[in-house]
């Protein structure tokens, strides 16, 4: 109870941001707390040591900032699940909706294998389309999706629901 109010007392509200009527969830002032960035990265990295990751997946672009520091301190590679056109080797792409249109992302077929057990991270869930996606895009590496570890669910857009789905069984982990 402790971590959870340190860390959801440093992510502020920002009223019509990126557009009008969206509250947008800001974690800047959490990572530029010192204390609460290494808690937050301590908790990550115990869950992916928990659920026997070898692998943590950061979902561009926040998603690396708190995956990184994880996989380095629970002793896992890391391999970043990009936006489309960014990554230079060979890729594995995965579509998905979005409330207006849709979008696409990626990671390196090289990055993840058959073997692999991957905790996915990323900052927050909202309508869960983006970890669906990524769930699914991991799994036509050959690699098994042990988790996803997200900071901060929206519960009212049942994201949850959506990611449980895909999960099958594996689990949600919201801090
Ligand atoms: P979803 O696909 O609708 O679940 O949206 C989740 C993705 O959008 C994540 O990659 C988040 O980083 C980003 N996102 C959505 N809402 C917010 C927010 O309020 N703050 C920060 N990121 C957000």
């Amino acid at each position: 109870a402790d971590v959870r109010s340190l860390l959801t007392g440093l992510i502020h509200d920002v009223p019509d941001y990126p557009k009008p009527g969206v509250m947008f969830k800001d974690i800047t002032p959490l990572l530029a707390d010192a204390k609460a960035f290494s808690v937050l990265t301590d908790v990550l990295a115990g869950l992916a040591q928990r659920h026997g990751a070898t692998k943590i997946v950061g979902l561009e672009a926040r998603g690396f900032i708190l995956g990184a520091p994880a996989a380095v301190r629970a002793g896992v590679g890391f391999v970043p699940v990009r936006k489309s056109g960014k990554l230079p080797g060979a890729t594995l792409s995965q579509g998905y909706d979005l409330e207006y249109g849709s979008a696409r992302i990626e990671v390196h077929s090289a990055g993840l294998a058959e073997g692999d057990r991957v905790l996915v991270i990323d900052d927050v869930l909202a309508t869960g389309g983006t970890a669906e996606a990524s769930v699914q895009l991991i799994r036509r590496t050959g690699a098994e999706v042990a988790g996803v570890a997200i900071l901060l669910e929206l519960g009212f857009l049942e994201g949850r629901e959506r990611v449980e789905r895909a999960l099958a069984g594996a689990p949600l982990d919201a801090l």
